[in-house]
């Protein structure tokens, strides 16, 4: 049987380690007669895998101690309101955020904060979001609420290659959904750190905040509770029932994360991926990727092929070849190629073979 490799942005690829373990333990976890799904959120056996998860995950990312790490819901897009609304109360009404557009997830960032604070685009490029704009072009805001950014642009495939440094006390608030535990990162330099977790950490539903201690308690009170960063802390995720089931899947993760070698090591990988498909997208003008090389995304590589017309044929004989979902988001049209972590580099070498082949042809 040829291997199928899964290209999908999200939801995503799953390292085939995990889903193994997750068949194996569906039906009786470790011996408890039951299924993760269906166990209390307070038992001693799901508390004992949300403790190894966060653990785990402290330990990958090396969270400093005055962070929090909690599990949430709402996905990426329900963050683009719950931050807002955890944040804004930190500093003088009326406030303001500070935004950095730098493509299709950070536009929406800025659409839903509008309605709880005025919103400061701070940079965009020109014409299209093909770079991240150099810091010195950025007009920040003295006193800012906070300061947003998507540092990987899923649908555009532009992706930070520097952390900002900001004046006073502004915190950074980094959309981080499709390039998490991707690339080493020092938490220390954010305020608060999300991500849906159906790219990079497990099954959609799930929502990872990773928030430095001070920036809790701020809550305006039109904020629901359960999206309450303080209310939701107090009881260490589980002010109401928490996504269990993806909570395990996400631990399974990060468990098989330490046993590759933690994020350096996924981070290298990454990089050789990365290179191999770019050099490919290059060495041929029959395909494009329009990203400035600084800021072109190890994950989510999107290009185009020089005859469009070719688009539907392309696409069909990469299914054939086992080579699955790497049609372009709709609102970019071309090709995407997303290469999670869970991608081996055979993957991206088949991809490849695949892209010579049919510009050969
Ligand atoms: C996928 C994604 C989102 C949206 O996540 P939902 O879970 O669909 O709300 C937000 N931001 C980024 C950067 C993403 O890649």
């Amino acid at each position: 049987m040829t291997p199928i490799y899964n290209f999908s942005a999200g939801p995503a690829v799953l390292p085939k380690e995990v889903l193994r373990q997750a068949a194996d333990e569906m039906l009786d976890w470790h011996g408890s007669g039951m299924s993760v799904m269906e166990m209390s959120h307070r038992g001693p056996e799901f508390i004992a895998i949300y403790q190894q998860a966060v653990a785990d995950l402290r330990e990958l990312l090396a969270v400093p101690d005055n962070y929090r790490i909690l599990f949430l819901q709402g996905g990426g897009l329900g963050e683009n309101a719950i931050v807002p609304m955890n944040l804004v109360g930190r500093v003088a009404q009326p406030a303001t955020i500070d935004f950095v557009h730098t493509g299709s997830w950070s536009g929406k960032s800025i659409k839903e904060a509008a309605r709880y604070a005025s919103v400061n685009v701070a940079a965009r490029p020109e014409g299209s979001f093909t770079s991240v704009p150099a810091q010195e072009s950025w007009q920040l805001t003295p006193g800012a609420a906070y300061l947003h950014l998507c540092t990987n642009e899923t649908i555009d495939g532009v992706e930070y290659n520097f952390v900002p440094t900001v004046q006073g006390d502004t915190p950074i608030v980094a959309d981080m959904s499709s390039h998490i535990l991707s690339r080493v990162i020092d938490v220390s330099q954010y305020g608060a750190i999300f991500a849906g977790a159906q790219k990079n950490i497990g099954p959609a539903g799930l929502t990872l905040l990773i928030v430095r201690d001070d920036l809790l308690g701020h809550a305006l009170p039109i904020c629901p509770s359960a999206f309450d960063w303080q209310i939701v802390a107090e009881h260490d995720s589980m002010y109401n029932t928490p996504p269990t089931y993806a909570i395990y899947i996400a631990g399974l993760v990060f468990a098989h994360l330490k046993r590759q070698g933690g994020v350096a090591a996924m981070e290298r990988r990454n990089i050789a991926k990365a290179q191999l498909l770019y050099a490919a997208l290059d060495s041929d003008d029959f395909y494009s990727n329009r990203v400035a090389p600084a800021n072109r995304s190890r994950m989510n590589v999107p290009f185009y092929l020089r005859d469009e017309a070719l688009n539907e044929p392309f696409l069909a004989g990469a299914k054939a070849r086992g080579l699955l979902q790497l049609k372009g988001h709709k609102s970019v049209g071309g090709m995407r190629a997303s290469i999670y972590n869970a991608m081996p580099i055979e993957g991206v070498q088949a991809l490849v073979d695949y892209l010579n082949e049919f510009a050969g042809r």
